[in-house]
């Protein structure tokens, strides 16, 4: 991962100069002021770990202090991280990075956190974009987890398989593609973040009409939780009690560590399709999307840009609507040969009735083969100058057009995108980009979430809280909701070692 941007550094797509030269001259880009500065400069303070702390931890885990390793480890992938990292800013650099080896070192290590006062961060793919990361601590470490990376079981009989958290989405659909089977879960930060971070920031990938969302796919989890171990999910569905399970699903590294989790699984698909649709304007084609999403036939990917995105070319635009851009949706259906095509004629049925227009393969294929793609343009255009951010939040249907203008009006004068990102039969959620030469973007964040809660809105459908969601989702829950997240925090980690500052307002 590259330290100080997305992925894999050979995958970099330095924009063409043509590109460079419009964005100076139309959108007003140009270099920052300050040049980057290069990792191996980087000093990080001398760590704030005693020496018997750090010989205690090596006891039960791989230790680094040195500053490559500490530096990688420090903080997530938003724009604000990446542009804090590439000043060369250590302000929430880990003291030292621990990799435990397995579920028992976990426990020992939250065990000598509360011993030797020190906070303890897991830290999975490391790709949160909403400060889960940097934690209001001072002496902290990174409890990587990339150690816990078995398949531990697969069930055929209930679709089911265990995995330990330190899995990536690529190995995890290698080792069960093993046996014939998919979790189907692909954000577009599948190529480097952990099943352990999807279960704890509640993932989304985009192929949740199909496949759900990650925590519709999880049954059982194990959390080493500095109170002890908790053992949740004896089958899907349960009706001893409220449902534990939900309590750790977006419980961002603050209740405790999943170790390992049980989730669902299908079989690879035979067959998979994806085709391009334009709508005239966001609101048909909104309401073509909730159509198939209430009514069916229910594809495995369902998403639509609004006029700005597939303007911009995210979508094409050459190839989109007539006279104008209109609006590009992505149909997308995996399964069986023959329930497929059904399911794929039933679909379009509905969304020529409903004001689309099909556009073919092409767009479709288009969008699946370059879907990971987005965060090293973002690299490019941060190279450059520009800022580049993306934001998401969720509503029900009948509030969605209500949420969507506010977000815009709430961001004035900068270039805004969007596309509803995830379906469900009541509600959506809205993924915003933004593009612009400059931005307070502190300033603006804040005027953007306040428009969120002020609207009716989630704080977030799938990035979660964090450390920057924090006032707003304070909001969201009320006083009632805060305290209640209190006292499972008192109960489960009682000396306050895990994640300081994220989640817990
Ligand atoms: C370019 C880019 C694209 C993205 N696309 C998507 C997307 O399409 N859909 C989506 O949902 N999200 C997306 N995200 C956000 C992010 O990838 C997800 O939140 C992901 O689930 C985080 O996984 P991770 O392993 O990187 O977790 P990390 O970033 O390492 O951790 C996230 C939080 O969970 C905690 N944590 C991590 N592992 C554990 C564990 N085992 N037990 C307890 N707590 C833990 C951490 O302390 C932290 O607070 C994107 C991010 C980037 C940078």
């Amino acid at each position: 991962m590259l330290w100080s941007g997305w992925g894999d550094p050979g995958k970099a797509a330095p924009l063409p100069e043509q590109v460079v030269a419009l964005l100076r001259d139309m959108l007003g880009v140009k270099p920052r002021d300050l040049p980057p500065v290069a990792l191996g400069d980087i000093v990080p303070p001398a760590p704030r770990l005693a020496g018997k702390a750090l010989a205690d931890l090596a006891a039960h885990g791989e230790v680094r202090t040195d500053a490559e390793t500490r530096v990688r480890h420090t903080r997530g992938k938003s724009t604000p991280d990446l542009l804090a990292v590439r000043q060369g800013e250590t302000v929430h650099t880990p003291d030292a990075v621990v990799l435990p080896a397995d579920h028992e070192g976990v426990l020992a290590i939250l065990a000598l956190a509360a011993e030797h006062g020190f906070a303890v961060v897991p830290f999975g793919g490391g790709t949160s974009v909403v400060g889960g990361l940097a934690p209001a601590a001072d002496a902290f470490v990174a409890l990587d987890l990339r150690r816990l990376d078995a398949l531990v079981a697969v069930d055929e009989v209930s679709r089911t398989a265990t995995l330990q958290v330190g899995l990536r989405g690529p190995r995890v659909e290698e080792l069960l593609g093993g046996h014939g089977f998919t979790l189907g879960h692909f954000p577009q930060s599948f190529e480097w973040a952990s099943v352990g971070g999807f279960a704890a920031a509640r993932s989304s990938g985009q192929s949740s009409a199909g496949y759900g969302r990650f925590d519709d796919l999880v049954v059982g989890l194990t959390v080493a939780t500095p109170a002890g171990t908790i053992t949740m999910g004896r089958a899907q569905k349960s009706a001893a009690g409220p449902d534990l399970r939900q309590l750790f699903l977006g419980s961002e590294g603050a209740f405790g560590v999943i170790t390992e989790l049980t989730v669902r699984i299908r079989p690879v698909p035979a067959v998979k399709v994806y085709e391009g649709w334009s709508f005239p304007d966001f609101a048909t084609g909104s309401a073509a999307l909730r159509a198939l999403i209430q009514d069916g036939p229910v594809p495995t990917v369902l998403r639509l840009s609004d006029e700005t995105e597939t303007l911009v070319g995210l979508a094409r635009a050459s190839s989109i609507g007539e006279g104008g851009s209109g609006c590009l949706a992505i149909a997308g259906f995996e399964g069986e040969p023959e329930e497929v095509a059904a399911r794929r004629a039933g679909a379009g049925t509905v969304l020529t009735a409903l004001g689309g227009t099909p556009l073919g393969e092409e767009p479709g294929e288009s969008w699946a083969h370059g879907r990971f793609a987005a965060p090293y343009l973002r690299d490019s255009l941060l190279d450059v100058g520009a800022f580049v951010e993306t934001l998401e939040t969720t509503t029900f249907w009948s509030n969605l057009p209500v949420l969507y203008q506010a977000v815009r009006d709430a961001l004035p004068g900068h270039l805004v995108m969007c596309h509803i990102s995830h379906v469900y039969a009541s509600a959506a959620s809205l993924y915003f980009t933004i593009v612009t030469p400059e931005i307070d973007w502190p300033a603006a964040k804040t005027a953007v979430n306040e428009a969120i809660i002020a609207a009716g809105g989630s704080i977030s459908h799938h990035h979660g809280v964090g450390s920057d969601h924090l006032a707003a989702y304070a909001e969201e829950i009320g006083p009632l909701g805060v305290g209640v997240l209190r006292a499972i925090k008192a109960e489960l980690d009682p000396h306050g070692v895990l994640n300081p500052g994220i989640l817990v307002p």
